[in-house]
């Protein structure tokens, strides 16, 4: 998904409000300062000199008058005020009342000592007084621990600051944690999307405009009693245009609109979600009217505390009850709608779907024929294109496709073409973007044996065959044994669109589906690994048909499908052995008979079987046409799209 650049409320505090980036040197200045001061202090304008000097020079001639001992490790001399005139000490000016100089002492008893053998050699009359002092270094022990303190807070700052800007528009500034990274689209900047560049999906349009209408005319609503929806939820498989459809509606309303992913809300730490959704809120709140989007709301909408609560998360959990809160809180007459998207509505907990909050549901399936033609018609307009473009053909050739994947192909064409050099996209440069979307990149390099590739060929043309003769299999378009992705061949089918499918309709596609293998032990008498991914979609189908569709007869009309995901969650089953073990039982019966029917179809039609795979091995592509001229213009036609 691409984002819209929004305005990111964050981004717009003016610079010099954040406290963060203009508060460094401020930090730095003050330890600057402390330092400076603790400096002075401690070299205070005091000489320092060596025990002889003392001894030989001050003590010998009876100039000390007070020795100062501080701390028990420093001796500070101060001299009589009638000696410091003297040519002795040049330095010192008269006015200065000491102490002078000082050293520093080994210990107060080896200084005794000292003192009173310097009395004796020099026969002085008295020793000078001393007196010991005790002082404390406030500054020096402030420091010890405020400088650790500082810096643990400097180095948090920066990391919180790093964390919230990795995380996102909103962290430049720490303190803004528990704010949301939301972005605003208002008069200023409006989304450009509108109405028109979202194709189809017209049951889902209506639902939406009517949103933007509620917001412009709530009157019109309100005034017969009625209620405006406080929350709409987009339910939709990937890239079927939930988001593009939220983006259009912020296009087309003439209200500020808040976006927001799911997933922001959730951080690390506890508590941020549940504020983060308050701050939310009360930004749509000062906007009101306004709407909220939030996408990918599963990523805080999860069910709280399952049986699968071992992966549950508290974090989670608080916001999604504050999201709840929330959703109560604001009266219908706001005028804030919460939009939200999610592809897992089955996930989503039930008092966040319930009537009061979220209480419209619009689902966006996956296109049909009709939309993707409308859908390749949006994407098509800006691409330069050749008239040989046959975009009914393209829709029909692309069933299953969500809009992300059709916008991919027209990218994927136009990117094909620019390659070649070509002025104009083609009609063959959407087929290659469509086959390698489908089945991967060509991958001529890979390197397969001769063995490999008759082996390919025939499986191939295994499928080929099959579905040729069914009566419900799909049409097919074209056979290659060119590898693409992970697949080492493939054969390519036209869908015919349903809306419910048949037991024989069910049937025909195992059978068609276990034609590769069927050839493969029909040929060369053993089979090979290549039929793993058939193996596993005829498994899945022929269980969905015994379990959930009640198309078995022994199992009967009974279905274990669980609408409500609980069984999956639970690990729960809801049948007993003796079912498990004749659902299996069924299953593979199905599948056998499957494979017996698919090998007597390959028997009768051995010959055509054994011409495409030699066509197969010299072209290794086989179109339409090939497969006309070898089994002939096909009979069956799929009755069931005119019966219903
Ligand atoms: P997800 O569930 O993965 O978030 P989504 O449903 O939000 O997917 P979008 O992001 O809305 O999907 O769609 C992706 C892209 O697919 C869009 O940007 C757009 O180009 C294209 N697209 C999807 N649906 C439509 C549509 N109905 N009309 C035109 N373009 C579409």
């Amino acid at each position: 998904m691409s984002e819209e650049p929004g305005k990111d409320t964050s981004q717009q505090r003016p610079k010099s409000k954040l406290p963060f980036g203009n508060m460094y040197w401020i930090y730095l200045v003050i330890i600057l300062l402390l330092f400076s001061q603790y400096s002075r202090i401690s070299q205070l304008a005091v000489e320092e000199i060596t025990w002889n000097a003392f001894e030989n020079k001050i003590i010998s001639d009876g100039d000390a008058a007070l020795i100062a001992v501080v701390n028990k490790e420093r001796a500070e001399i101060t001299l009589h005020s009638d000696r410091i005139n003297s040519e002795k000490y040049p330095g010192i000016s008269p006015s200065d009342k000491g102490p002078h100089f000082f050293f520093t002492i080994g210990s107060v008893e080896s200084f005794e000592n000292r003192i009173y053998a310097a009395k004796d050699k020099y026969q002085l009359e008295d020793i000078p007084e001393i007196k010991f002092v005790n002082r404390t270094n406030w500054i020096a022990t402030i420091l010890s621990w405020v400088l650790p303190i500082m810096l643990f807070l400097l180095l948090w700052l920066f990391i919180i600051g790093r964390i919230g800007r990795s995380g996102g528009t909103g962290g430049m500034n720490p303190f803004d944690f528990g704010k949301s990274k939301v972005k605003v689209f208002d008069t200023d900047n409006r989304s450009k999307v509108t109405f028109e560049d979202v194709a189809g999906l017209d049951e889902a349009k209506f639902e939406v405009k009517e949103i933007v209408e509620f917001l412009k005319n709530p009157d019109q609503y309100t005034r017969l009693g009625a209620k405006i929806p406080k929350g709409v939820i987009l339910v939709g498989p990937p890239g079927t245009g939930k988001t593009l459809m939220a983006k259009a509606v912020a296009g087309e309303a003439n209200v500020p609109f808040l976006h927001i992913s799911g997933s922001e809300f959730v951080e690390m730490f506890v508590g941020v979600g549940a504020s983060r959704v308050r701050d939310l809120f009360q930004k749509a709140k000062e906007k009101a009217p306004s709407i909220i989007f939030i996408d990918e709301i599963d990523a805080i909408g999860r069910a709280r505390g399952n049986a699968l609560s071992l992966r549950s998360n508290d974090e989670r959990e608080s916001t999604l009850n504050q999201l709840l809160t929330e959703m109560d809180g604001f009266g219908t007459n706001t005028g804030v709608i919460v939009l939200a998207a999610t592809n897992r509505a089955d996930i989503l907990d039930k008092a966040l779907l319930r009537p009061g909050r979220f209480d419209r549901h619009i689902y966006l399936e996956l296109p049909n024929l009709v939309e993707r033609k409308a859908i390749f018609k949006v994407h098509l307009k800006p691409l330069k294109l050749s008239d040989t473009i046959d975009v009914e053909l393209l829709a029909a050739q692309t069933p299953g496709f969500s809009g992300a994947d059709i916008a991919n192909i027209c990218n994927e064409a136009a990117l094909i073409a620019a390659r070649q050099g070509k002025p104009e996209v083609e009609m063959a440069d959407f087929v290659s973007a469509t086959d390698r979307i489908i089945g991967g990149l060509e991958k001529k390099s890979k390197i397969i044996s001769p063995q490999e590739k008759e082996i390919i060929a025939y499986h191939e043309a295994g499928h080929a065959t099959v579905s040729w003769y069914l009566e419900h299999a799909d049409t097919l378009m074209k056979v290659s044994i060119v590898p693409r992705g992970k697949s080492l061949g493939a054969a390519w089918y036209l869908p015919e669109e349903h809306q419910i499918y048949t037991e024989s309709q069910f049937k025909d596609r195992i059978c068609a589906a276990l034609g590769g293998r069927a050839a493969e032990e029909l040929v060369f008498g053993e089979v090979s690994s290549g039929a793993l991914d058939d193996l596993e979609k005829v498994t899945k189908q022929a269980y969905t048909m015994v379990a959930y569709y009640g198309l078995d007869e022994k199992i009967g009309n009974i279905s274990f499908y669980d609408s409500t995901g609980q069984y999956e969650q639970s690990l729960h089953r809801p049948y007993s052995e003796a079912t498990a073990e004749m659902i299996d039982e069924e299953v593979r019966k199905l599948v056998a008979e499957s494979y017996e029917r698919t090998l007597s179809i390959l028997k009768s039609h051995r010959s055509q079987l054994d011409e495409l795979a030699l066509l197969l091995l010299k072209k290794e592509i086989a179109l339409k046409e090939d497969l006309v001229q070898i089994f002939g213009v096909r009979k069956h036609s799929s009755k069931l799209s005119s019966k219903t």
